[in-house]
């Protein structure tokens, strides 16, 4: 019985390197690796070790025998990448599985190499964990909340609690004793670049794209309108966003944009709140949503299906679990659609949608409608969102859609860093392989790196940031093997001092540690797996209570840094 990759599937690859039969594909030194929506298993090859469950960070893998009905779909999907052949036939090996990127190995004799990273989500975390994987490297990791792990925390929707279980991996990382964490520190308030530069060799940020795109057009400024990212983050808790107005008391929403994050807060509006109240959802969030009158979200995008931005594994995951519908209209375009696709993966989820119920006028319960050719012209209303008006694509037949709700999800955008260059048409920091670059010279800016989306844009999956951190980490190392990177000018026991003058809110791995357990003591109470602190008073607060490490500990971790 082979095993199988579910939805949760975050591409890291870790699989791949665990596996001894090479029978995991795309696999990181092939070419599809960067843009598959997820990796698969070859059902003929596997050979059931299970080795590749123990590897996964986010618990995506699972025997055939033992998936829910709503995951056996992804039976078919995983044996569908590999061409048909009879039982036992091998594939001719296409990967060597040699490394992507050679380990980054820290050569200059004796020297110690001290990197700050400056964010503590996904591609900060593995470019710690790879540039640990060196002897005397020293990583110090700087957050400007209190609470680490970026957007596994609060972009990652709640119910997808599996996903959420990188953390784990997330935490064996930071438990290194040569790994730091300065919490609830802001580098541009707290600290400058100048200042991390004086303490560390290099300083590699991995700060995200922190705002949304925005849609440019008229009305967006009434109540009611605001984006699905902002949304998201408040179903999360993240304090920043914990007071955001998101007005439920329409019978409809709209949300334009059709990509992952426009399905994750769809179906986050139309699920039972019984079931979201099994999860880490944000109390307010849940609050809300239980004296909701949504009973319809209109997903508008402005393609056509065949060039709906979700994922394979997404849709699948969204109609196994929520009523999905469709106008008979995009029924058609569907029907078209499927005519001329020509990728596997394209196919699949036309094929999905040419099963979806034709969208009738009573919903049983709150249902997701998909719409498509709908581009976005106009936000209605008066002090608040009516209704929004859309242009049929290439025509000027408009569309209206009443709504009480409308949120854009159209993709995120990064922000420039103080002290860096900026490509603010990319919304990127310029850079090559992770090296920041300045355009105006076209020369590297010493000591400044890149990883994650502030590098690449705003897109793929968590584990996508695994081989973006492994490209600039290494590229990092080499400049510090080839002497291009100035020492530092303070003593490492100085930054400590300096952070806390400047912040002495500061919360450390314990304070972290302490709010965590807070958190999943308060989730105990109520069966769920945490009850999010969503005030920074109060986490620090919580941090507060963290206990002091043992002196044999404290001496021991002295010793190994
Ligand atoms: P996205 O996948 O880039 O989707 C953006 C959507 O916005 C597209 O449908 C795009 O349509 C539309 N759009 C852009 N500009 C528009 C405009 N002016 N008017 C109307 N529509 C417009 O972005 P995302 O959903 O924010 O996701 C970001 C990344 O995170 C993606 O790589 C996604 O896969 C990933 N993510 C993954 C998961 C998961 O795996 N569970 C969850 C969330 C996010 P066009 O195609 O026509 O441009």
């Amino acid at each position: 019985m082979p095993h199988v990759i579910t939805q949760s599937c975050c591409s890291d690859g870790s699989c791949v390197y665990a596996c001894p039969v090479n029978c995991i594909h795309p696999s990181p030194d092939e070419p599809g690796f960067a843009t598959a929506e997820m990796l698969y298993i070859d059902p003929v090859a596997c050979v059931d070790c299970g080795a590749c469950v123990s590897a996964c960070p986010v618990g995506a893998i699972a025997p055939e025998s033992k998936l829910t009905d709503k995951q056996l779909p992804f039976v078919e999907l995983n044996a569908s990448f590999y061409p048909d052949r009879p039982a036992g036939v091998k594939l001719p090996p296409t990967s060597k599985l040699a490394p992507v990127l050679p380990a980054p190995a820290v050569r200059r004799g004796g020297a110690e190499l001290t990197v700050a990273v400056v964010g503590s989500g996904p591609a900060g975390m593995y470019a710690a964990d790879e540039l640990l994987t060196q002897k005397g490297v020293r990583v110090n990791v700087f957050d400007k909340l209190p609470t680490p792990f970026g957007l596994v925390r609060a972009g990652v929707a709640p119910d997808h609690q599996h996903t959420k279980g990188v953390t784990q991996l997330f935490e064996r990382i930071a438990g290194h004793p040569r790994f730091t964490f300065y919490l609830n520190v802001e580098i541009g308030q707290h600290l400058s670049h100048a200042d991390l530069l004086a303490h560390h060799h290099a300083v590699l940020y991995t700060v995200g794209a922190p705002h949304d795109r925005r849609l440019d057009i008229p009305g967006m400024e009434l109540p009611g309108a605001g984006t699905a990212t902002e949304t998201v983050a408040w179903i999360n808790g993240h304090p920043d966003f914990a007071g955001t107005d998101v007005d439920l008391r329409h019978e409809r929403a709209v949300v334009i944009g059709n990509g992952n994050v426009a399905l994750d807060v769809a179906r986050i509006l139309t699920t039972d709140p019984d079931v979201l109240a099994r999860t880490d959802i944000s109390d307010s969030a849940l609050r809300a949503l239980r004296s909701s009158a949504v009973r319809e979200v209109v997903i508008a995008a402005r393609r056509r299906p065949i060039d709906s931005a979700f994922t394979l594994p997404e849709l699948i995951g969204l109609t196994s679990t929520a009523e999905v519908v469709l106008d008979a209209g995009d029924h058609d375009l569907v029907r078209e659609d499927l005519a001329i696709a020509t990728d596997a993966g394209t196919k699949a989820k036309l094929e999905i949608l040419a099963k979806l119920p034709v969208a009738s006028g009573v919903a049983e319960r709150p249902r997701i409608r998909l719409a498509y050719r709908l581009t976005p012209h106009r936000v209605l209303g008066t002090d608040r969102v009516t209704a929004v008006e859309f242009l049929r694509t290439g025509t000027d037949e408009a569309v209206q859609i009443e709504a009480g709700l409308l949120l854009t999800s159209i993709g995120y955008r990064g922000a420039p860093i103080a002290g860096l260059p900026f490509d603010d048409a990319a919304a990127v920091v310029p850079n090559q392989g992770g090296r920041v670059v300045d355009p105006a010279t076209g020369k590297a800016v010493t000591g400044a790196y890149v990883a994650g989306w502030i590098k690449r844009g705003p897109t793929g999956f968590i584990g996508t940031n695994k081989s973006c951190s492994m490209e600039t980490v290494s590229n990092l190392v080499d400049d510090f093997n080839d002497g291009l990177l100035r020492d530092p000018a303070e003593r490492p026991a100085l930054l400590d001092k300096l952070i806390r003058s400047r912040q002495p809110d500061l919360v450390d791995r314990a304070g972290w540690r302490a709010i965590a357990a807070a958190e999943t003591a308060r989730g105990d109470a109520e069966g769920r797996p945490r009850v999010k602190f969503v005030d920074v008073a109060d986490m620090v607060a919580a941090a507060a209570n963290a206990e002091d490490p043992p002196l044999a500990r404290r001496l021991l971790a002295g010793l190994l840094r």
